[in-house]
């Protein structure tokens, strides 16, 4: 018997969500990411890659120079900030501060920090 994916859901809110990735498939957790957290379906799925160690923009593994999409948008979803690699950061018209990386937010395309997280390490 399958169980209705509500109760599905009322299930995984009890168990930790950072350890969910796994034990249940890809396609439920970006469902129940979407359901969870009001977040379209590419936003969830960049999630998703983050708790891999991934970009959250193009899934490549982040090497120890990363940056974090800091932006009031992402931190009103999660209490965490899109991790993504240098690549994708570029396409986001990043210009260099000092140590602090303005760009145009991954998400909300607003003006940003993709704070590089090797000079704070
Ligand atoms: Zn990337
Ligand atoms: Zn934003």
């Amino acid at each position: 018997m399958e169980l209705p994916i509500e109760l599905i859901f009322f299930i995984f809110n009890y168990l930790d969500y950072d350890e969910l990735h796994n034990y249940i498939s890809k396609t439920k957790f970006i469902k129940y990411t979407i359901f969870k957290y009001k977040v379209n379906e590419s936003y969830a799925l960049g999630i998703y890659n983050n708790t891999f160690n991934n970009c959250f923009l193009c899934n490549t593994q982040l090497t120890i120079s990363y940056l974090m999409n800091f932006c009031s948008c992402c931190s009103s979803i999660l209490d965490k900030y899109p991790m993504i690699c240098n690549i994708c950061s570029k396409k986001y018209e990043p210009k260099v501060y000092g140590s602090l990386v303005h760009a145009k937010c991954i998400n909300c395309n607003k003006k940003a920090i993709h704070l590089n997280i090797n000079y704070w390490s």
